[in-house]
């Protein structure tokens, strides 16, 4: 089993890193993100609480999204190897409930990889992206909503998990590919597992 943590500001470029990791670690990729867009392009209910919070930058409540974790979890983790967890957790209380959900299944989080990246090539990752895929909450005013709540809410996760020994830091600036075996390097050695194919 290989439970894994992607971690890092909006831009840092966990949902890229998240492709190459399930692919070469066998792993079950769950963004919290994708599933609540998701559910706002299908208009159920669930979307549409979850759009008033996206739509301003702001977090989905820690117990509503822990449940969608929980209902995901339960469906489809057992599939695979383990588990990326892009996205979630973000808050304190996020990691608290993932450690006890992962605790009743028996299994523990291995490893919390944390892309670091320079706030302006954050700022010009994420505009991009907002022309190339039309993705809503990329304009520059919910962008900066975004970050400073990372900066309030979901950074005291680093020291969080450096203090148990989980914290893998990654610069996640520079070549895709150069940043994945970074990553893929730093798991194994703190997991001994290893990925399918070298240098991918
Ligand atoms: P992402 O695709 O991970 O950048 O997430 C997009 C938006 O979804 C965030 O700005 C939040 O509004 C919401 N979201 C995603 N994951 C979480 C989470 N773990 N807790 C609360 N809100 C979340």
């Amino acid at each position: 089993m290989l439970n894994l943590v992607l971690f890092g500001a909006p831009g840092s470029g966990k949902g890229t890193q998240s492709a190459k990791l399930i692919d070469q670690f066998g792993l079950y990729h769950i963004s919290t993100g994708e599933l609540l867009r998701d559910h706002i392009a299908r208009g159920t209910e669930l979307g549409k609480t979850a759009d008033k919070y996206i739509s301003k930058g702001q977090l989905i409540p820690d117990e509503l999204m822990t449940q969608i974790l929980e209902d995901v979890l339960d469906k489809h983790a057992g599939e695979k190897n383990g588990v990326v967890f892009d996205g979630y957790p973000r808050t304190i209380p996020q990691a608290k409930a993932l450690r006890e959900l992962l605790r009743k299944r028996g299994t523990d989080l291995h490893a919390v990889i944390g892309l670091e990246v320079p706030e302006e090539e954050l700022i010009d990752r994420m505009l991009k992206r907002g022309q190339q895929t039309g993705r809503a909450d990329d304009n520059l005013e919910t962008i900066k909503n975004r970050l400073d709540v990372y900066h309030h809410q979901t950074c005291p996760l680093r020291e969080y998990y450096t203090n148990e020994g989980k914290y893998i830091k990654v610069n996640g600036s520079g070549i895709v590919d150069e940043i994945f075996d970074d990553i893929a390097s730093g798991i194994e050695a703190a997991t001994g597992e290893k990925r399918r194919s070298p240098r991918h």
